[in-house]
């Protein structure tokens, strides 16, 4: 028979699967000899026996549990139920990886009113037995049978309102009396029965419900959000009670190794006195910062920081602590890897390299690419903040800009994001019923709670921004509206969020794309040292291309020169090319272009500096410079000084009814090679003048839209001579190739032909999915997200590879390709190249590099070092 109960003592933080995250560490920590209240934990396993049997503990369970009660009570000496040395203990989920807020807690369990006098005796505080009861009818009426925690906390709120207690502590003994009998008849009358009196049924119905409460709809969002499974079950912990209630030398508190928003190495946290668990996270009271502790109560202070390190030089990674304080002395209540913001994942896995505890491969799995994208996101533009307008502010919960309608109500934030709005959730404080509210929005305001409420960590889990305890601001959920002085602000109002500063201000804010920390580019520097994939970047501009240098790029994978033919000052010579009625006149507007096009790539060169630059010859249809408007025909014409007429006349000609599939790319160099010949003719004297200016150059020129050998041949054999002539009447070598973008599934069929001449591939996954799954790519939106949500096809192929599809045709075209030329360079420059799962996949084919926009360079770059190590970012 399996083993479904575990005491502290028998576990260590290696039986996560077993006994849940929390289960693990608790047992880890005990065998640590650090001050961890006893228990013991009912596996994983047991929970997944629960599921089997429709829903009942098992025989063998519960024999299991009545022996190891029995042992707690012995160890504890005291008994439960025991009328004057009761057993209390709480009973916590833990799941194996941690599920904030999702799964549900009881503490006090084993009150009843014979219990709670005895309590009251024993320690000689009524007013902390009563408030310890009034709290454990509560938890357990919530958890257990779904009463509304509202109900509870209405009555908590009359009986302060009514006697002008300000906090919970200034509840008298007498009154929590009379709350704990309110308490009883909300009970009776919401579950129709007696709050169960017994300690031992109390028990079995507490772990009954943590296991049912696996199943819960926000459990389930929240598993299927992070890609857990749900076949893995919660663990149960059952732990002798501390009290942080006791008195003016108790309390309770949580804190991380370092700061959770910045990951600056300084112990950071926040403690309530007087106060139970649960106070702090639910952000019920503002708390204090851990700093204070010192001051209150130095030996614990000391003890407890102590503690911390020796926790984190132990589990190797920033922890995040839960801690109570009975009457003086320290428990240490829970331990994990503390949730993090982006910002701080990148600078404590640098940190910890540096302070020797981790190497660099683990530092590579310590951030994710998700934690990147949200590094790059975008921040307020400095002249847009300048000029907007401060209201308030409040704690700087989690990092990032955030401009939005606000919404008051996690629905309407989800319908409001459905209708294409960007929100801002506003909410007293939020709790796990939230959570779909807050994935939608962008930004999230609450006026209670602190910088570890559950909107905080939350967000910095999602790497939202969040700005918590604004208590200047009146936040009423009912009317929907948010008043600070004679400021109203409604629903559906524009109001602009800084996580960073905290600092809320009326109307929208412009963004911007912003800089990253120091650490960010230590880590980035790294992800070189393991990664077999080069990441370069798809960029035509000098900006971009800048930018790409940036962040760490091999060299540009795409540049597409008709993105140059568009600026304003050349549209027009390249629409004299277009229209030309003769060969000489549309050899003068091609002398016009090549000057412009050196220009670009003297300037390409120059920044690049000797990394290769490859530059896709035109592409697009004629048709696509040529205006549209009825005024801007008119206006060419007159411009061109010919009939409009004839101008509409050559319109209709170059139109086509399937322009994707029509005259386009190498087809263009066929009908007209004295394009692609200036085109070659710039890109090689440009080459010229860098190399004499002592640069170094490594252009590769490609031909797109090559669909079969031939075709490859009579584009290439026209450049490569235009090329050879230059190069001999300059004498001069410039290391130069020609290659072809395979992105027509002809192409990747007749691969060992094409490459028996071209000198690269490069695979342009957008034309190849859109001809090979016949998707337009321009069009298929529409109706891929019915595809997905009907399970007909997993993701959008144009944003991750379809790979057994587009996949199978890569992996065909590089198998013949490098037949013939083993050491061929291959290359990906369509959109899924900055895809983790896609950048995965080239990587197990063995591709040369991959190829995305500059700021996904460095999401790109990361997931290559960690495919490349083999070990994906864990949770
Ligand atoms: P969560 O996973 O939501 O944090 P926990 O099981 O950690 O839930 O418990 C909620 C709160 O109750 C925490 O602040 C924790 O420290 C406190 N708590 C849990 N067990 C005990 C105990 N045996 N004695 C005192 N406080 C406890
Ligand atoms: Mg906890
Ligand atoms: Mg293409």
């Amino acid at each position: 028979m399996e083993k479904l109960v575990y005491r502290f003592q028998e576990g260590s933080k290696d039986m996560s699967i077993l006994l849940g995250g929390k289960g693990a560490n608790l047992a880890e920590m005990t065998n640590l000899g650090l001050p961890v209240p006893s228990g013991f934990t009912i596996t994983t396993e047991a929970c997944r026996q629960f599921y089997q049997t429709g829903k009942k503990l098992s025989d063998d369970l519960l024999k299991e549990l009545e022996k190891e009660i029995a042992a707690l009570e012995v160890q504890m000496g005291k008994n439960f139920g025991d009328v004057k040395n009761p057993l209390l203990v709480s009973v916590r989920s833990g799941s194996v990886f941690s599920m904030p807020g999702m799964m549900d807690t009881i503490l006090n369990l084993g009150l009843n009113n014979k219990t709670v006098v005895a309590l009251a005796e024993a320690t000689q505080n009524e007013r902390f037995a009563y408030d310890s009861y009034r709290r454990f009818i509560q938890m357990f009426s919530d958890v257990v049978m779904h009463v509304p925690r509202e109900k509870f906390e209405k009555k908590l709120e009359q009986i302060k309102a009514k006697n002008n207690y300000k906090i919970d502590a200034d509840i008298p003994a007498s009154d929590l009396k009379k709350l704990v009998q309110q308490y009883k008849e909300i009970y009776q009358t919401e579950t129709q029965s007696d709050f169960p009196e017994e300690p031992k049924q109390q028990l079995l119905l507490a772990v009954e419900a943590v296991f049912s409460s696996w199943d819960n709809a926000r459990a389930k969002v929240y598993r299927q959000l992070n890609d857990i499974p749900d076949h893995l079950g919660t663990a149960v912990n059952i732990q002798s009670m501390v009290f942080g209630n006791m008195g003016d030398t108790s309390g309770t508190g949580v804190a991380f190794t370092r700061n959770p928003s910045t990951g600056e190495a300084k112990l950071f946290g926040e403690f309530l006195m007087n106060a139970q668990g649960e106070d702090v996270v639910a952000g019920i009271r503002t708390p204090e910062s851990i700093d204070k502790l010192r001051n209150i109560m130095p030996h614990v202070y000391d003890e407890f920081v102590k503690i911390t390190s020796l926790l984190e030089n132990h589990y190797l990674d920033m922890q995040d602590i839960e801690f109570t304080v009975e009457t003086g002395k320290l428990f240490i209540l829970q331990t994990r890897n503390g949730k993090r913001t982006a910002q701080a994942s990148i600078k404590i896995a640098v940190d910890l390299v540096e302070e020797k505890l981790i190497t660099k491969k683990q530092a590579m799995r310590r951030v994710s690419a998700k934690q990147i994208e949200q590094i790059l996101h975008p921040t307020f533009d400095v002249q847009g903040l300048k000029q907007a307008n401060l209201i308030t502010s409040g704690l700087p919960a989690s990092p990032g800009a955030a401009s939005g309608k606000v919404y008051f109500h996690a629905d309407d934030v989800v319908a409001a994001k459905k209708r294409g709005e960007t929100c801002i959730l506003a909410r007293l404080e939020t709790s796990p019923e939230d959570i779909e509210g807050m994935v939608s929005s962008a930004g999230i305001l609450t006026s209670r709670g602190g910088m570890t409420s559950h909107a905080a960590v939350v967000a910095r889990g999602m790497g939202l921004c969040c700005i918590a305890g604004c208590s200047t601001l009146t936040i009423d959920e009912k009317k929907k509206e948010i008043s600070y002085g004679d400021i109203v602000i409604k629903e559906g109002d524009y109001i602009s969020l800084d996580g960073g500063t905290g600092k809320v201000y009326l109307g929208e804010i412009p963004y911007d794309h912003n800089s990253m920390g120091d650490s960010f580019k230590e880590f980035m520097s790294w992800t070189d040292e393991f990664s077999k994939l080069e990441v370069r970047a798809n960029a035509d501009t000098p900006k971009d291309v800048q930018t790409a240098i940036h962040f760490g790029v091999t060299g540009i994978g795409l540049c597409r020169t008709e993105h140059m033919f568009f600026n304003e000052n050349r549209i027009f010579a390249v629409r004299q090319m277009i229209l030309a009625e003769s060969i000489d006149e549309r050899q003068k507007a091609l002398d016009q272009l090549l000057l412009m096009q050196k220009e670009d790539f003297i300037q390409l060169f120059t920044i690049t500096a000797g990394k290769p630059v490859n530059i896709r010859l035109l592409d697009p249809p004629l048709h696509e410079f040529l205006p549209k408007t009825e005024d801007e025909i008119n206006k060419l014409a007159e411009d061109l000084s010919i009939s409009t007429f004839y101008l509409k006349q050559r319109l209709h000609e170059l139109s086509e009814v399937n322009p994707m599939l029509g005259h386009r790319g190498c087809r263009l160099g066929i009908t007209y090679p004295e394009i692609y010949n200036m085109q070659a003719k710039a890109i090689i004297e440009s080459a010229i003048v860098i190399q004499k200016s002592g640069i170094e150059v490594a252009p590769e020129i490609m031909i797109p839209f090559i669909g079969s050998q031939k075709e490859y041949n009579y584009v290439k054999d026209n450049i490569a001579k235009t090329i050879e002539d230059i190069l001999q009447q300059e004498n001069i070598q410039i290391g130069y190739q020609i290659g072809t973008m395979i992105e027509i599934p002809r192409a990747c069929l007749t691969a060992d032909e094409i490459a028996k001449e071209a000198e690269f591939f490069s695979f342009g996954t957008n034309d190849l999915t859109q001809m090979t799954y016949g998707f337009s790519r321009d069009d298929s939106e529409k109706f891929s997200w019915d595809y997905i949500e009907k399970g007909i096809m997993k993701n959008d192929p144009f944003q991750t590879l379809d790979f057994d599809g587009v996949g199978e045709l890569i992996s065909i075209a590089c198998k013949k390709g490098r037949v013939v030329k083993p050491a061929l360079k291959i290359g990906v420059c369509g959109e899924v190249g900055g895809d983790p799962a896609s950048i995965r996949f080239f990587h197990e084919l063995g591709l040369s590099y991959v190829s995305c926009s500059p700021y996904r360079v460095p999401v790109a770059k990361l997931v290559a070092a960690q495919v490349a190590i083999d070990e994906p970012f864990k949770k």
